[in-house]
């Protein structure tokens, strides 16, 4: 898998490092985890705090360079967990959100790097600051949370072209100076990195359908 995003990375005119994997264990055991370790794999990705929390902390100890994103919806009520748990939280959406991780950062003396989420189709069902307020968002996020905000991610669509979604997070990252852009899954990965990516976030292409 790293192959076809340094593959991917080469076609788009970037360097071969330019894109890391973000491997998603969501509902995988620990023992997916430890052999996608055991092949060099440091980033992980998980959807649910809860999960997260079963199967990460044990694993630390021994793999002191490993790094747990949390890229699925979030509740208020789980901020302090997942600012406990993860090194990466990508999906601020929301002022309350905003503020519940603010007082976890406070309350636990860590500082995760944050990702503003932009539902870049504004699409009702789907999480993420809305387009026309993702600027404002983003500042007030940058203002509160200093360097610790590095980057935007998005989930377009399912239906039609990928492809402009990921170009508009990326403009609106260049816009903010913001470095990360966390974008394309096992379906559109390679789309992503052809408009900017600096993160994919990829599953099923990795570790096989979810059970
Ligand atoms: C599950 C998930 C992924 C990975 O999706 P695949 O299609 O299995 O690669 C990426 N990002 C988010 C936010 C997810 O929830």
């Amino acid at each position: 898998m790293r192959a076809r995003v340094a593959a991917a990375a080469a076609r788009a005119g970037r360097a071969p490092d330019a894109v890391q994997l973000v491997a998603v264990s969501k509902t995988h055991p620990a023992e997916a985890v430890l052999a996608a370790l055991a092949e060099g794999q440091v980033l992980f990705g998980e959807n649910r705090v809860q999960e997260a929390a079963t199967k990460f902390p044990a694993l630390r100890p021994a793999h002191p360079a490993m790094r747990l994103h949390i890229i699925g919806g979030l509740q208020t009520n789980k901020a302090r967990d997942a600012v406990r748990l993860a090194d990466v939280i990508e999906v601020v959406d929301r002022p309350r959100l905003a503020d519940a991780i603010a007082e976890a950062i406070q309350k636990e003396g860590r500082s995760p790097d944050l990702l503003v989420q932009v539902n870049v189709g504004d699409e009702p069902q789907k999480s993420g600051i809305p387009t026309a307020e993702a600027d404002g968002f983003i500042e007030a996020c940058r203002g509160r949370f200093g360097a610790s905000l590095t980057g935007l991610m998005c989930i377009p669509p399912a239906e039609g072209d990928p492809g402009p979604h990921f170009a508009w997070l990326a403009a609106c990252a260049a816009r903010h100076g913001l470095a990360v852009l966390s974008m394309g899954m096992s379906g559109d990965f390679e789309a992503a990195i052809a408009q900017g990516a600096t993160h994919v976030r990829v599953g099923t292409a990795i570790f096989g359908h979810r059970g």
